[in-house]
C-alpha cells in the first residue's frame, strides 16, 4: 500500500510529527516487483530511500522528501534438532512478542532481550544488545533485498560484521539492504547471563533460575528506569557507552573513582554514558519540549508530546558539550539521525537548527 505525504508521528517513538513524501507498506513478498519499480522511480527523481521498522531507534530531523519503506512482513517458522531450537523469523514481526512467546514456549536464550522496542527485522542492524547478551549471540544467517540489484541474498553470522552496536548494515550495506527475515539457534542447554548490571541478584545457577525468572526480572527493571516510549516519546539510550583508551579511564578515576568502567578485551574501557550526563547535572535539563529523563540520564524524552525535531537535537547537542568540557569524552548518538536527503548525524545538524 502506497500512501502520499503521509505523518510519520505514529512510526516513530519519539512522536516527531514528521512527514514521508511517500510511504509504503511493505507487507508481503509478492510485492517486491512493485517495490523495485518504485525504487526505480525514486532513485531516479534522485530522491533518496529509507528502511523503517517501528522508529524506536530514529529521529526524524525533518520531513523526508523520498520514499519509506515501512517493513510489515509477518511469520515465524520454527523447527528443531537435537541441539537447537531454530526459527525463522520475518523482519515485521515485533521483538518483544517474540521473545516472550518463545520463553513461554521453553525456547529459552532470548530473555535479557526482552523489552527492546522496533521489529526483529532492525535486530541485526545495530545488533540490539541488553545485560550481556547481543542479537549477535543467536543469529545464524541473515536475508535481506539488495536493493541495488533488486535480489535476494543470504548473509551469515559472520558476514553481518557484527560489533558492539553495529553490523554491515550501518555499513558497506547502509541503503542498499532491506532485512526481510533472520535465522536463529536457540541452545536447548540453556546458559542463563546474569553477570551484568541489575541481573547481578540473580543466581546464575541452571537449577535455581530460570529463563522465565530472568525475563520477568529484565521487564520489570526495564519498565521501573525507562520510560514506555507509548506514554512518553524516547528513542531509549540516545548515546552509545563510549569507549575511551585506558590512559584516559586512568586518568578520570583518579579524580572520580566511582566512575562505573568496564575494561574490553582489547585495552579499551567502557564507561557510561548516562553516568557521565547525570554528574553534569543534566537530568531533567530541558530544551523546549525536549527534557533529559530524570530517571535515567541517558535517555531523551518529548516530555510534553510536542517536541520538535529541533528541540531534541539542540538538547543533544548540549549534553554532548557538557560532557566533552567535563570529561574530556566524546559521547556519539546511537539514535539515527533521519534529514529530508537520508541519514545524517548532530554535527551536520546542528549548524541549521
Ligand atoms: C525505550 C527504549 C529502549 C531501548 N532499549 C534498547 C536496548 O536495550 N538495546 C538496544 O540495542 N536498543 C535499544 N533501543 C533501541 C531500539 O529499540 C533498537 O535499536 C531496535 O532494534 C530498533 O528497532 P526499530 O524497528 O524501531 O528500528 P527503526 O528505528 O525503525 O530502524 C532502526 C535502523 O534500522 C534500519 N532498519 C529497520 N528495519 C530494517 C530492515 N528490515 N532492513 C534494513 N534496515 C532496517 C533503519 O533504516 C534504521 O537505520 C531502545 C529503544 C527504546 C525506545
Amino acid at each position: 500500500m502506497i500512501e502520499k505525504n503521509s505523518s510519520l508521528k505514529a512510526f516513530n517513538s519519539f512522536s516527531i510529527d514528521a512527514h514521508a513524501h511517500l510511504l509504503f507498506h511493505f507487507q508481503q513478498l509478492s510485492e517486491l516487483p512493485q517495490l523495485l519499480a518504485l525504487i526505480k522511480k525514486t532513485r531516479a527523481a534522485n530522491k533518496p530511500i529509507l528502511v523503517l521498522g517501528g522508529g524506536s531507534n530514529t529521529l526524524f530531523c525533518n520531513d523526508f522528501s523520498g520514499l519509506v519503506i515501512k517493513v510489515e512482513l509477518m511469520g515465524i517458522t520454527q523447527s528443531e534438532n537435537d541441539q537447537y531450537h531454530l526459527l525463522e523469523v520475518a523482519a515485521g514481526e515485533d521483538w518483544h512478542e517474540l521473545v516472550e512467546d518463545t520463553v513461554a514456549q521453553g525456547i529459552d536464550g532470548l530473555e535479557n532481550l526482552a523489552l527492546i522496542p522496533g521489529v526483529v527485522g532492525a535486530a541485526p542492524v545495530q545488533n540490539i544488545g541488553a545485560y550481556g547478551v547481543e542479537f549477535k549471540d543467536f543469529c545464524t544467517s541473515v536475508d535481506y533485498i539488495d536493493l541495488e540489484e533488486g535480489t535476494l541474498k543470504t548473509l551469515s553470522n559472520e558476514g553481518c560484521l557484527f560489533a558492539y552496536r553495529d553490523s554491515i548494515f550501518k555499513g558497506e550495506l547502509k541503503d542498499r539492504a532491506l532485512i526481510t527475515s533472520v535465522s536463529l539457534k536457540l541452545p536447548k542447554q540453556w546458559q542463563a547471563h546474569c553477570r551484568y548490571g541489575l541481573l547481578q541478584g540473580l543466581d546464575e545457577t541452571e537449577s535455581s533460575v530460570s529463563a522465565q525468572q530472568i525475563f520477568d526480572s529484565v521487564c520489570r527493571i526495564r519498565s521501573e528506569k525507562l520510560p514506555d516510549p507509548k506514554v512518553l516519546g524516547n528513542a531509549g539510550s540516545f548515546f552509545k557507552n563510549p569507549i575511551v583508551s585506558d590512559n584516559l579511564s586512568e586518568q578520570l578515576l583518579s579524580h572520580h573513582p566511582d566512575m562505573p568502567h568496564y575494561p574490553q578485551d582489547d585495552g579499551s574501557v567502557k564507561l557510561a554514558a548516562g553516568w557521565l550526563i547525570d554528574q553534569c547535572g543534566l537530568k531533567g535539563k530541558k530544551i523546549g519540549g525536549a527534557a533529559v529523563h530524570l530517571q535515567q540520564a541517558l535517555v531523551l524524552i518529548n516530555e510534553d508530546g510536542k517536541a520538535t525535531a529541533s528541540d531534541v537535537i539542540q538538547l543533544a547537542w548540549h549534553v554532548r558539550e557538557q560532557v566533552l568540557h567535563k570529561f574530556a569524552v566524546l559521547l556519539e548518538h546511537e539514535v539515527r539521525f533521519i534529514d529530508a536527503q537520508g541519514e545524517t548525524n548532530l554535527l551536520q545538524v546542528i549548524e541549521n537548527v
